[in-house]
């Protein structure tokens, strides 16, 4: 066992607090990872805060990783030591199940293994994510940070990146198609650049208009402040609409901006069901669909998509002493993108 710093709560939805965890010895198939950013993701906040109950404490989130190799286990064939690789919400799965044989471990039957909070599949200890100096992962959910991206920018791929990644290409965002997304945070504005970058038409909704110059920067035609309703020409308008935004919204509203055979997909996590008319469904054949972070070959793919389209999130590098007020700022949608933490705070 190895021990590291990191910062985590003690207990229930208390402040975060430098803590020491320890990082098991490695297995054969298992590469060890000195961390170098770790991006806060609002789910981070959602878990800690306690919006999603209890937990077991201490408790280090963190599921948007870059690091450098340090060590690796004897069967490791795809990782040496010095190279720059990156980890995202899931460390394990059943790797037998349909959607695991699939390589869509994110729908993992029994339940993929989280970064943190989870249970791990062979010591049943509790895993604890990036919010550390070090961390040790099976090869196969570890991915290559390829060499032209900014790695401090590339941390938030890892979670933000590729849930928005995932459903863009699931549902054929490209040339001619018209994508809506609402909430410019950190999900919503790497699928903004994503989805400008595989040619699709973007709409941005935000709920004021603070946002609007940014969102015409990172590769949006429009931006609409939803503070005044949303506008009656973008009615039967879009394909796809990706809704990053854990309010609750007027989901019958929004499917109206859907086109013939569009799809409202739901990435945040609101707490109230939705209220869907059938009525909004069955008259133009539209769907609404959730979608779950993504693969880890998608992941990947992803990567050297940004890579090769010179896409990475707009941060704000903090030391971890600024955790909790950052959690603040992210929660008044007052992050100009995304908090990444220099893991060399730690
Ligand atoms: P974030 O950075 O906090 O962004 C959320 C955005 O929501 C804000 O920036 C804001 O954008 C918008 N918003 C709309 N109404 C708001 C209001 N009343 N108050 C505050 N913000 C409001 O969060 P994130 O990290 O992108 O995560 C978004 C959600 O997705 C979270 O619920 C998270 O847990 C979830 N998530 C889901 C998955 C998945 O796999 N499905 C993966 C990761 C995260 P505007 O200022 O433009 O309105
Ligand atoms: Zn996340």
């Amino acid at each position: 066992m190895t021990t590291v710093r990191a910062w985590g709560t003690p207990g229930f939805a208390e402040p975060l607090e430098p803590v020491t965890i320890t990082r098991r010895e490695l297995r054969g198939d298992d590469v060890s990872i000195r961390i170098e950013f770790a991006g806060i993701c609002h789910s981070d906040i959602h878990t800690m805060r306690g919006d999603w109950g209890e937990r077991a404490y201490p408790l280090v989130p963190g599921h948007e990783i870059v690091g450098i190799v340090d060590a690796v286990g004897p069967d490791v064939t795809r990782y040496r030591p010095g190279d720059r690789v990156g980890v995202g919400c899931f460390v394990d799965s059943c790797g037998t199940c349909h959607p695991c044989s699939l390589g869509e471990i994110s729908y993992c039957e029994e339940g993929p293994t989280p970064t943190y909070g989870g249970v791990d599949r062979r010591d049943g200890r509790v895993t604890q994510g990036g919010y550390s100096q070090a961390i040790v992962v099976r090869e196969d959910f570890v991915v290559r940070v390829p060499d032209g991206l900014d790695p401090a920018g590339a941390a938030p791929l890892l979670c933000a990146g590729i849930t928005t990644y995932s459903p863009l290409r699931r549902w054929g965002a490209g040339p001619g198609r018209r994508v809506g997304i609402i909430g410019l945070g950190g999900l919503g504005h790497v699928g903004v650049k994503i989805a400008a970058a595989l040619g699709a038409e973007v709409t941005v909704f935000s709920h004021s208009g603070a946002k609007r110059e940014d969102a015409l920067r990172f590769g949006a035609t429009r931006h609409v402040s939803t503070a005044d309703g949303l506008p009656e020409d973008l009615h039967h308008h879009f394909d796809l609409i990706l809704n990053t935004v854990s309010v609750d919204l007027d989901t019958e509203a929004h499917l109206e901006l859907l086109r013939f055979d569009g799809t409202l997909v739901q990435l945040g996590l609101p707490p109230e069901a939705l209220a869907v008319p059938v009525r909004s469904l069955t008259q133009k054949r539209r769907s609404v669909a959730g979608s779950l972070v993504g693969g880890v070959r998608e992941t990947q793919e992803m990567l050297d998509f940004c890579a090769a389209h010179d896409v990475t999130a707009e941060i704000e590098l903090i030391d971890a002493a600024a955790i909790n007020e950052a959690y603040d700022r992210t929660i008044a949608a007052d992050v100009r993108y995304r908090f990444v933490i220099d893991a060399a705070t730690f």
